[in-house]
Order: structure tokens, then sequence, then C-alpha cells
């Protein structure tokens, strides 16, 4: 990315020397980008961020092709906030927060002009089976588009393979290892959109803006890693997940798994402790170095339970109690130590 900052600070929508460097960055990126997502290079849009990318997917296509939009009960603020403002059906989750099929179908019909489901869950770590998903939509709303956010999937799924049958699917780089503020949303050639920032002419017509040159280029190296290292850090990751959850299991009495580890990513380890709440335990931890979550990041600091945990129907009182750990590509044994440490003190501490 230091080029880009530097001697190599050019806009790639000029026309000299500088910014044709700029722009040969940005088109390679591109390539890496479109090779990692199973898409046409001409298919990607660089956009800033996840939640731009959603913002993109879903307005966008609805301002093309006005309709009803569907989409699952655990989505993220960006999808659940976009499709508000529209004609909107919501489907429900089982306990393991998987969209219910039969539920979806009842949901599909000729109004439905798009369908969003998210590959991973950011809260819980569920993975959706998306090929069922859009066999589901093709069958019962043959003229919706179907979205997928992608954005907490990419690091540890083949989202390419995955999301092959989705219209528009939505990454963020800060996810896998990129700079923060900068995603990509794929829309294939058949997937009408209209733009969400007006002006100029960038991306095709469907993202106005600068480009933020040193954010794809050092998406687009994040993405290649991950992409190429991604089998391996799934095993070794989720090795070190399970140590971590079967810790805390046998270490803390009461603990509980929120969603079964066969049914979500590897790097999600989510828990609930009966009668140590949250907050006070995310203090706890953050007082003994263990960095960690409640809910979505999005939403921390806020007293109600998650939407996610009330889909999956967790009893308000367990959901009270849930503690998110996440694991990355940098996480070690030595964090899963840390936490093991310390966790089941402070869940103990909270309870005396
Ligand atoms: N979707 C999911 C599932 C996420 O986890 C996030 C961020 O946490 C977003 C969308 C938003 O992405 P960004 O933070 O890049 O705007």
């Amino acid at each position: 990315m230091l080029p880009y900052l530097s001697e190599r600070f050019g806009n790639p929508s000029g026309a000299h020397a500088v910014s044709r460097q700029a722009r040969t960055a940005v088109e390679d990126a591109r390539d890496v980008m479109a090779r990692a997502l199973g898409a046409d290079s001409g298919e990607v849009v660089f956009t800033a961020g996840g939640t731009e990318a959603i913002n993109l997917a879903i307005t966008g296509s609805l301002a093309a092709r006005p309709g009803t939009v569907v989409c699952s009960a655990v989505e993220h603020a960006a999808v659940l906030e976009s499709c508000r403002p529209h004609p909107h059906r919501l489907v429900g989750v089982d306990p393991q927060g998987v969209v219910d099929l039969e539920a979806l179908a009842c949901c599909l019909d000729d109004e439905v002009a798009l369908v969003s489901i998210m590959l991973a869950n950011n809260e819980v770590g569920t993975v959706q089976r998306l090929s069922d998903v859009v066999a589901v939509v093709r069958r019962r709303a043959p003229r919706a588009f179907v979205h997928t956010d992608a954005v907490q999937a990419f690091p540890w799924l083949d989202v390419a393979a995955l999301a092959a049958d989705c219209d528009l699917v939505s990454i963020s780089a800060h996810k896998f290892g990129g700079p923060k503020g900068v995603g990509a949303l794929v829309a294939r050639s058949g997937a009408s959109l209209r733009p969400v920032l007006r002006g100029g002419s960038q991306e095709r017509g469907r993202r106005a803006g600068t480009h933020n040159v040193a954010g794809i280029v050092g998406m687009a190296a994040a993405a290649s890693v991950t992409a190429e290292t991604r089998e391996a850090t799934v095993a070794r990751v989720g090795q070190l997940r399970h140590r971590l959850v079967e810790g805390l299991l046998s270490g803390v009495e009461g603990a509980r798994e929120t969603v079964g580890r066969a049914s979500k990513v590897a790097g999600n380890c989510h828990m609930t402790f009966r009668g140590a709440e949250s907050e006070a335990l995310l203090v706890l931890l953050d007082e003994a170095g263990v960095c960690a979550s409640a809910g979505s990041a999005c939403a921390s600091g806020a007293l109600e339970p998650s939407h996610v945990l009330r889909a999956i129907g967790l009893p308000e009182e367990e959901a009270g109690s849930a503690l998110r750990l996440s694991l990355g590509y940098c996480t070690g044994d030595d964090d899963v130590d840390a936490a093991l440490a310390v966790v089941p003190k402070a869940v103990s501490a909270l309870r005396s």
C-alpha cells in the first residue's frame, strides 16, 4: 500500500502518467478480487467497506427494479436497515441460526425483487446453505435477485464457490487482514444496479468517487493471501477454537455453546455463562487484557439482547450472559491459554 500513499499518489481517473500507474494498480487489484470471488473483473465494484457494498446491493438493485425485499432475521444491521425503507419480509431461523427454508419459500412470490441472506453470521458464526436458499428463490420467485453478505465468510469459506449462484456478493477488507474502509460488491452481469453514491462515472457508473487506491491494493493483497492460506488457517484456528470451547465448557459450570461448531465458521466462539452479565464480564475481561464482545461490534454498549440471539430463540436471561471470543489468522496457542486463564475467573468473580 505504501507506494500509493507516497510516490505513486495518483488519481486513477486522471490521464497522466502518475494517474495511469494508479489505474493499473486498481485494475490489477480488480483482477485479483475477481479471481478470489469467482467473478469477472467487470463485475467487481470497489466500495468504502462492507456497509457500502451492502447498501449498493440492496438500495441500488431495488432502485433499478422496485419490489419486495426478503432477508433473514439474523442479518447485519447494514442489511436490515437497507431493507427497512422498502416493502420487506423477514425470515426466521432455527436454534442454530440456519434459515428456515420452508418459511423462506412462504415469503416468496412474484412481488419479490431481492432476497438477501448472509453467508456467515457475525455474532454466532452460523454458515447458511446458500445453494439451497438460491434454489428455493429461483423456484418460487424467479424474478428475484439474490444478494449475500459474505463479509464474515471470506476469511473462512471459499466464497467464490459457495456464492457462485448469487447475483450480488458483498465483502469487506478488514475482516481478512486488509485495511478498514474498503470493500467490494460483486454485481453479476445480469444484476441491474442504480448507483447509491452519485457523481462521477467511476466503477462503470456504479459507484461515484475517487478510488481509495492504497486501500484497494491492500485489500487485493490480503484477499490473495487469505485465499492461498485459507485451508491451513481454518484447520489450525479450528483446533484452537476447539481447545478454547472445550476448556471453557469444562472450566466454567453452566457454560453453554450458543451454536454447535459443526454449523459455523472456524474463528467463532460464542458462549453463554449463566448468571454472569455480559457487559460486566466484558469489563473484567478488558481489564485482564482479553478483548471480547457480546453482540456485534456495531451494537456494543446496547443493553438489549441482540436481535440474533432473540431470533435463534435464546431465553432473555441466557442471552444476557453471552460472550463472543473471535479467533483470527494471527491467533495462537498463547492467546487461547490467556483466555482460558482469565474467563473462568471473571465468571466466578461475577457470580460470587
Ligand atoms: N456485514 C457483516 C456480517 C459484518 O460483520 C460487518 C461488519 O462487522 C458488516 C457487514 C459491515 O462491514 P463494514 O464494517 O466494512 O462496513
